[in-house]
């Protein structure tokens, strides 16, 4: 295969990118001068050498030290009593941005479908077991979606595994307020429909 042939191919699994905007990628990639593609590529290469995952959220962040707590996580100043649970990194740094939530987050890193076999090998829920389990102080866990079947799905599947915990320590489940319409994608809600959303959980 030819490198405009392979690079839309990997540009086309990237997430939302279908073949023909990748190809559309490819041909700014073109179009740009050496300096410039060595830079995106050196970059790519430095991706993930310091950065790490949260040993509580899970969530990727910029650090040196491995196994260190993320900016989020080692805030004092944050509420420890609530815990907002969301499939992606980039759903956290959207609802981070809105500045209507200071309390902890969870990063599950997936969803799981529907009449899935094998749902605890989508989503982290081994990791959440044990985050609930060791902050004590915890109240609320607000469930925060996308406003799909998966989602759905997915907030349910939580429901059903962490009732005996959250039944045991008067842990009140919440899900996000239907500020956002069905199908919407928290990535890509603005910080209005964000923050309503937040407001009128239930
Ligand atoms: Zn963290």
């Amino acid at each position: 295969m030819d490198p405009i042939t392979q690079l839309t191919e990997i540009f086309s699994h990237f997430p939302g990118i279908g073949p023909r905007q990748a190809k559309r990628f490819v041909f700014y990639l073109l179009g740009q001068n050496d300096s410039a593609n060595k830079k995106i590529a050196d970059l790519i290469l430095e991706l993930k050498k310091d950065i790490h995952s949260c040993v509580r959220c899970m969530r990727f962040f910029t650090d040196n030290k491995k196994g260190a707590l993320c900016g989020i996580c080692s805030d004092e100043g944050r509420d420890k009593t609530k815990l907002l649970v969301v499939a992606k990194d980039v759903d956290l740094d959207n609802i981070e941005r809105s500045r209507s939530y200071e309390g902890l987050y969870f990063v599950l890193g997936g969803l799981v479908p529907v009449l899935d076999k094998n749902p605890e090998e989508r989503i982290r829920q081994f990791e959440l077991k044990r985050e609930i389990e060791r902050n004590q102080e915890l109240k609320e866990i607000i469930v925060a979606l996308s406003a799909t079947v998966e989602g759905d799905n997915t907030a349910d599947y939580l429901r059903q595994i962490f009732s005996p915990i959250t039944a045991a320590r008067g842990i009140k489940i919440s899900v996000l307020g239907r500020g956002l319409s069905t199908g919407t994608e928290l990535e890509y809600s603005d910080m209005d429909t964000i923050k309503n959303a937040l407001k009128h959980r239930e």
